[in-house]
Parts: structure tokens; C-alpha cells; sequence
């Protein structure tokens, strides 16, 4: 397999579970297996999803977030210091209230969380992988704190954790280590005082390349609710750029397809890597080739073609699988239209 030089594509993160390990089309869905089934059952998915993106031309490959439940949670419930069965209600990203886990004493990672299933995706592909880990913004917004009483605090500590695991998952093999930060187009002052520099002190050290996922949330109403109100342009990358642009984080993964971001907003990130969503997660329409190739052709408007990483906009989890593999053809096949008129353009 010939990895693509130019335009290398990617999925954000998860692709639908199959319907024998867990209910599809939902976020949080329960696993229908237990014990050793359930390890087995979750290698088996991964294998499918490694698979399934190579087949439908994905460059870049992770594991579809078969293992996880939820992009978040999971990551912390491997963690000690948080109490999942005292749990208060919170609001989280500012949007909707939630029951959630709380903090009680200091946060720790006493083992690794991810890194055996990172070993295992290595095994399965000799093209790059990804691994998506949350963001240490988002990770305390989904928390009630009982012990730091900081937010700042909590996310210092967490993005130290991050760290553990980002160099153990980097000593597995793993090529690209992204960072899941919805929460960086909420809350705007924090992201400026110490979001940004949390995030670098969760890639401190690394020499795989590192990627921040930034979007609007998706696959709960609360998020389409807020998204309703952010009225007809979402500026809010405007604010969150610039800090990245001047940050040691090699690659920006943004939302952009039937989204309301102002494409000319990717201005303000110019020198880096733009993983760029050009597939819409929200609706089960799939794009043509050419929509595609729109987008990425807009794109490139604001980004160097040697910098472009099509993407999807967000996870696929929620979707039917029939819809996501449809989807990743249409990413892969509008990437061959731009490679074509690059290349043309270059003869
Ligand atoms: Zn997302």
C-alpha cells in the first residue's frame, strides 16, 4: 500500500460499532458482551475498522474508537482520584447540565489506558496511525472538582497524564497523537490563560506529530441547540488560531463542510497542518467526489497543499456504517480529483 505524499486523508476518530458488540447509532451505547468476549469482541471491531478505512482509501488509519465508549469518559475512568458513584450535576461546554463523576482526591495514572489497544492497531497496517486522546480542557468539563477547586489546577494535572500516555502510545508505534478539545470554542479566556499551554505540556517531549481537534460537538441535541444559536458565521476559531498558530502543535483539525466557520479563518493557522473536515457527520447525505473537492479546493485558498490533511468533521459513531465507509470513499475520492489538478498544474 502506497501511502499518499499529498493530501493524506483521515477519519477524526470513531466509526460505528458493528451491532454485535454494541446498539448502533448511539453515543454511550452499552457493550452487549462482557469478561473476555468483550476484549475479543473489541479486537475484532478494530480489525474491521482498520480494514474498512484502507478499503475506502483512507492514508492516515486509527481504530475507529472501537474500544471506547465515549471519546472522554473513558479515558478517565482508567484514572485515580475520580469517583464515578458520587456524582453532581454540572454544565458542561457551558451548554447542557449533566450528571457527572467527581474529583475527590489527586488525579493519577497508575496504569496505561490505551496503549495495548495502540500496540494491537500497530500490528494491523503498516500505514501511519492516529490515536485521538481528549483534551485536558475537556476532560475537566466533563468532572464536578471536590478536590483542586480549579479548573486550571485539575487541567495541569490531567495534562500531565496526558503526557504519560501520549509517549507510551508513542513508543507503540504510534505516528499522529490528536487531542480532542471541543471545549476550546467555549470558553474563550481560559483557552488564552492556560488551555493552550496545557495542551503543549501534554505533548511535551513527543516526536510523533501532534494534532488538536477542534468542533462544534455533535451526535446530542444540546449541541445542535447551541449551534442554532451561534447565529449565520461561527467566528469562534478566531479566537482559539492565533494561540495555536504560535503554539508547538504540528496539526489543526477543524470542522468545515455545510458548517458556518468562515473558511478564511484557516488564514490564521498558516504554517501549520490543517486536518480539514470535509465531510458533514451530521447528516446521512453523502457527498459527492466534487463537494468535496469544493471544499478542498477552497481550502487551499489559506493552505499550503504540502499543510492539507482531508478529514471528516467530527467522529462517525452515530452514523449507519453503510453511510460512514460511503463517506470515506467520497473523502478519498475527491482528495484523487485535487492530487489530479495539483499535479496537473505542476506538469
Ligand atoms: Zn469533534
Amino acid at each position: 500500500m502506497i501511502v499518499n505524499a499529498v493530501l493524506p486523508t483521515s477519519i477524526v476518530g470513531s466509526l460505528p460499532k458493528p451491532s454485535w458488540l454494541a446498539e448502533p447509532e448511539t453515543l454511550w451505547s452499552p457493550w452487549k458482551m462482557q469478561g473476555a468476549a468483550l476484549v475479543e469482541g473489541k479486537q475484532d471491531a478494530l480489525r474491521i475498522a482498520v480494514q474498512e478505512q484502507r478499503q475506502h482509501g483512507m492514508d492516515i488509519v486509527s481504530d475507529g474508537e472501537q474500544s471506547r465508549q465515549h471519546f472522554v469518559t473513558t479515558f478517565i475512568e482508567h484514572l485515580t482520584g475520580v469517583d464515578f458513584e458520587q456524582r453532581e450535576t454540572v454544565r458542561i461546554r457551558n451548554r447542557y447540565d449533566a450528571s457527572v463523576p467527581t474529583v475527590v482526591g489527586a488525579v493519577s495514572r497508575e496504569r496505561p489506558v490505551f496503549v495495548e489497544d495502540a500496540k494491537f492497531l500497530r500490528r494491523q497496517t503498516d500505514q501511519p496511525i492516529k490515536w485521538a486522546l481528549p483534551g485536558p480542557m475537556t476532560m475537566i468539563d466533563t468532572l464536578y472538582d471536590r478536590h483542586y477547586k480549579s479548573r486550571e489546577k485539575l487541567a495541569w494535572e490531567f495534562a500531565k497524564i496526558l503526557n504519560q500516555e501520549a509517549k507510551e502510545l508513542e513508543a507503540a508505534g504510534v505516528d499522529i497523537i490528536q487531542f480532542d478539545e471541543p471545549a476550546f470554542n467555549v470558553f474563550h479566556d481560559e483557552v488564552q490563560d492556560w488551555g493552550v499551554a496545557t495542551l503543549e505540556r501534554a505533548t511535551e517531549g513527543l516526536r510523533a506529530e501532534t494534532a488538536v481537534h477542534i468542533c462544534y460537538g455533535y451526535g446530542i441535541k444540546a449541541n445542535t441547540d447551541w449551534k442554532a444559536t451561534l447565529g449565520p458565521e461561527w467566528r469562534q476559531y478566531e479566537k482559539s488560531f492565533p494561540l495555536l498558530q504560535q503554539s508547538t502543535i504540528d496539526i489543526v483539525s477543524l470542522e468545515c463542510h455545510h458548517s458556518r466557520v468562515p473558511m478564511d479563518l484557516i488564514e490564521l493557522i498558516r504554517g501549520k497542518k490543517v486536518m480539514l473536515g470535509a465531510i458533514d457527520v451530521a447528516s446521512e447525505t453523502i457527498e459527492t467526489p466534487q463537494e468535496v473537492a469544493d471544499t478542498l479546493r477552497k481550502a487551499l485558498t489559506f493552505v499550503d497543499p504540502d499543510k492539507l490533511l482531508p478529514s471528516t468533521n467530527c467522529g462517525m459513531a452515530p452514523l449507519p456504517r453503510k453511510v460512514a465507509v460511503e463517506k470515506m470513499s467520497a473523502l478519498a475520492a475527491g482528495a484523487d480529483i485535487i492530487r489530479e489538478e495539483l499535479a496537473a498544474a505542476r506538469a
